[in-house]
């Protein structure tokens, strides 16, 4: 199960990439810490048990590990990094990379732009001015 908002990973179905958390039950002390930093809502946890729950596995962020980090124990395991970078590879995400960095960052570029015009006129205007005296 994930959340439909999830569903995909730059627009490909988020259930074909296989990066999600596994647990070792034997090692994690249940301290909850993966449950509740987790902002996609991929843990559930067992309070009876004391133990957390890979609910919903494609709600994980490709390429994130921060629970498997924080874990006090070493409890969580992630595939290898270059199964996301694979996935990043084969879907050709760089175009849309591409798209969407130039869409966030157009006001910014437009402004660096001015900046620049602003500048080379000044300058132009100082060797005119050296020019003429
Ligand atoms: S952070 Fe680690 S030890 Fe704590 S509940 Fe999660 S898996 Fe278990
Ligand atoms: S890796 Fe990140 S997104 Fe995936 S379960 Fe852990 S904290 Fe959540």
């Amino acid at each position: 199960m994930s959340d439909k908002k999830f569903d995909y990973w730059f627009g490909v179905p988020r259930k074909e990439i296989k990066w999600y958390p596994k647990i070792d039950p034997a090692a994690c002390i249940g301290c909850g810490l993966c449950a509740v930093i987790c902002g996609r809502g991929v843990y559930s946890y067992d309070l009876v048990s004391k133990k957390p729950i890979v609910a919903k596995p494609f709600n994980c962020l490709v390429g994130c590990q921060t629970c498997a980090n924080l874990c006090p124990v070493g409890a969580i395991e992630f595939p290898p990094a270059e199964v996301a970078r694979e996935a990043a590879r084969k879907n050709k995400i760089f175009i849309k990379v591409k798209k969407m960095l130039e869409e966030k960052f157009a006001q910014q570029m437009l402004e660096t732009a001015k900046q620049y015009q602003a500048q080379m006129t000044r300058h132009e205007k100082e060797i005119r001015e050296i020019e003429k005296s």
